[in-house]
């Protein structure tokens, strides 16, 4: 069996797909995870087989229930794609789910726009603080366009939209982007993605945009406005710089588009994930209390380790706790403390959950999500940490289900 290296914290990205239902999630998850190789057979959502959708219930609901964490890798990052669940019951494992991620992409409809469940999804990610790239999707439907969504997105969400791309064709002649950051055309052919240069066409109006983009971003970052101000145009690197600041602080909102059915626009998506949203050492250090007093602990492989527990499923492989690391490591036979519950737990196997297997690992070090077997009694919402530093992040539910079937 394969062991993949440990990583630092800097390359990883833990990545929630928020969307109103319909809007296309799991198809975008499903292509995620084709894009990345984590599966090679493609599902449809139509036919009941896309990987994250395995849960009976779901399937026979057609909505998302539970969350699942699957791990890919794209251009040198590990990505944990954690579902979070976009119906308005199981709020717990919503907010929950929400607390363990980084970053997000919210996924729009290139139909209707933003629609009241996709704002009631964006306020919650507001309250949790996650940075989001926004994903106008549906591009290739009969009416989809992607001006009328950036307005809704404006005008609803109240957040300022920063348009990286400009769409290729309308309606079913949707052919790729051109991603104004750099002025260069992505096209795709069947699955191929092709690069060249912008098409004579079109170059104009990218001109335009790529103003409007400069614009909109000199207004809101120091460093942009300055080369705004002394040169006739901003760089690709200074651009991609500020957009990213802007991202992390959520003062606006980059705004990619594409079609997961007709599998356009993933790459560059994922490519913006790597590039905008933040690592686990860019966001504050995780928050917790012990003895009465809050505590803080950093993102660092050496601090002594506290972990949340955000989801347990029972699972062909027996048991399975799924944990985000905030601090410290936690190594395969570890014995660690469940500081709610005041109970020793011992980890005796640790796994990655990939799309289509699950490739056991002897150690996940600050920052990562991975899934634990051993622990019996862990609830969601519990904390397991070191025994010697004890620290609660979340005060303990005695109403909550303890295990999902999955
Ligand atoms: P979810 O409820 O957000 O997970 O949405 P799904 O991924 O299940 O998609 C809802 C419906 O929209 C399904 O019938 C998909 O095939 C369809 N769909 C998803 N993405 C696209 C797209 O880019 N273009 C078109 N035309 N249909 C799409």
């Amino acid at each position: 069996m394969r062991r993949h290296t440990t990583r630092s914290p800097a390359v990883v990205r833990n990545l929630g797909i928020l969307a109103h239902v319909d809007a296309g999630k799991t198809t975008l998850t499903e292509r995620v995870l084709y894009a990345t190789g984590a599966t090679y057979k493609r599902g449809e959502v139509h036919d009941g087989t896309t990987v994250t959708d395995f849960d009976a219930q779901e399937r026979d609901r057609g909505i998302t229930i539970f969350a699942a964490a699957v791990s890919c890798e794209w251009a040198g990052h590990r990505i944990n794609l954690i579902d979070t669940p976009g119906h308005v019951d199981f709020s717990d494992e919503v907010e929950r789910s929400l607390r363990v991620l980084d970053g997000a992409v919210a996924v729009f409809d290139g139909v209707a726009g933003v629609e009241p469940q996709s704002e009631s999804v964006w306020r919650r990610a507001d309250r949790h603080g996650v940075p989001r790239v926004a994903f106008v999707n549906k591009l290739d439907r009969a009416g989809a366009d992607l001006d009328t969504a950036v307005a809704s997105i404006r005008d609803r969400l109240r957040v300022t939209p920063l348009v990286a791309q400009l769409p290729i064709g309308r309606e079913h002649a949707f052919t790729g982007v051109v991603d104004l950051p750099r002025m260069r055309a992505l096209t795709w052919d069947r699955d191929v993605l092709r690069e060249g240069p912008v098409p004579d066409d079109l170059l104009d109006e990218a001109r335009r945009r790529r103003r409007l983009l400069e614009e909109a971003v000199a207004e809101l970052h120091p460093g942009a406005l300055e080369e705004f101000c002394a040169r006739p145009e901003i760089s690709a690197g200074t651009l991609q710089t500020a957009l990213r600041d802007l991202t992390r602080s959520g003062d606006g909102v980059v705004v990619l588009c594409g079609s997961a059915y007709r599998n356009r626009g993933v790459e560059p998506l994922l490519d913006a994930v790597v590039a905008y949203l933040p690592s686990p050492l860019d966001v504050p250090p995780v928050r917790g209390t012990h003895a009465g007093a809050e505590q803080e602990r950093a993102a660092d492989p050496e601090a002594p380790l506290a972990a949340l527990a955000f989801k347990v499923s029972s699972t062909a492989t027996g048991r399975l706790t799924f944990l985000r690391l905030y601090a410290g490591t936690l190594r395969k036979g570890d014995t660690v403390l469940d500081a709610g519950a005041e109970r020793t737990e011992r980890v005796a196997r640790i796994l990655r959950v990939q799309a289509d297997r699950h490739t056991e690992v002897d150690r996940a070090v600050a920052g990562d999500i991975v899934a634990v077997a051993g622990p019996k009694a862990a609830r969601p919402g519990a904390t397991l940490c070191a025994r010697e530093a004890p620290l609660l992040l979340e005060p303990p539910s005695a109403t909550e289900p303890v295990v999902s079937v999955a």
